[in-house]
């Protein structure tokens, strides 16, 4: 197979299972030179050999929840030198405490900031320290991995996977975040939208869900690459769904 690689970077979070994974394989098998964030190098070595082109990517040592660790990822990210046009927030918890009958009344709140502390706030601090790379390579893009648990209209409605309160607000948090920063860089050349993948076949989404990983990944791969790609949306297999 030939390969073109389009000297443009990508870096994703949670890359070395379920969708962060195939977000890497498919944006390097597209010529990107993908950036895995992992929390375990011997994993994500494992990870990395199933690329198509593992030559054009590297793994980054990267717990978001834990800013000593972003800090040290973001410097060896600026250290390489390769011009970031892609930041996929992928990284995310769904904690078994949360998954209850009612979390709502009943979540400690040592469990709340833990799923807040890697859904949230390292992802913003990520986001935060990734910017000035982003911010020197025409068209980038940012890429917030959200659900429709974090959709208060949807929750507004009686939604019936009402469940898992921790997550759900971490993720309205995140959509919160994505609209503040799209406007933030409106002017600047950056793109930032939130996508919901759909229940997805992986170790959060369970054997029990209707979308394989490939399939759910492609659609969201579609909307990321898109040459008119819109800025401050939340999006479903590349249509608009309600925040
Ligand atoms: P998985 O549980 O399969 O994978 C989660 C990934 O996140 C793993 O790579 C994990 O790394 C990583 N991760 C967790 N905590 C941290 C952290 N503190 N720092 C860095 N990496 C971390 O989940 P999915 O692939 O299903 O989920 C990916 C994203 O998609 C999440 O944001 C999730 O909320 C969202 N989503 C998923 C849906 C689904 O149906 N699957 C539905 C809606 C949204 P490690 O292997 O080290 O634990």
């Amino acid at each position: 197979m030939s390969y073109t690689f389009n000297n443009k970077a990508a870096l994703i979070t949670g890359a070395n299972r379920g969708l962060g994974l195939e977000l890497s394989r498919q944006l390097n098998k597209k010529g990107y030179f993908v950036f895995m964030g992992v929390r375990d190098l011997e994993k994500g070595k494992i990870a990395l050999q199933t690329l198509t082109n593992p030559d054009y990517a590297s793994l980054l040592l990267l717990d978001v929840s834990d800013p000593a660790s972003v800090g040290s990822a973001v410097k060896q990210l600026d250290q390489t030198g390769y011009p970031l046009q892609i930041l996929v927030n992928n990284a995310g918890v769904m904690m078994d405490g949360d998954v209850m009958k009612d979390s709502t009344t009943e979540i400690g709140p040592e469990q709340l900031r833990k799923t807040f502390d890697t859904n949230f706030f390292g992802l913003v601090e990520l986001t935060n320290q990734v910017l000035p790379s982003l911010l020197q390579t025409p068209d980038a893009r940012i890429l917030n991995i959200s659900s429709d648990m974090g959709s208060l209209q949807l929750h507004a409605r009686q939604h019936p996977l009402a469940r898992t309160f921790a997550y759900n607000a971490s993720k309205a948090a995140l959509n919160m975040y994505t609209i503040h920063l799209a406007n933030a860089l409106r002017d600047k050349n950056v793109k930032v939208n939130a996508v919901h993948p759909g229940w997805v076949k992986t170790d959060m989404g369970s054997e029990y869900a209707p979308l394989e990983i490939p399939d759910a990944v492609t659609a969201i791969v579609d909307f990321l690459l898109k040459d008119d790609l819109p800025t401050g949306k939340f999006v479903f297999r590349g249509e608009e769904i309600e925040w």
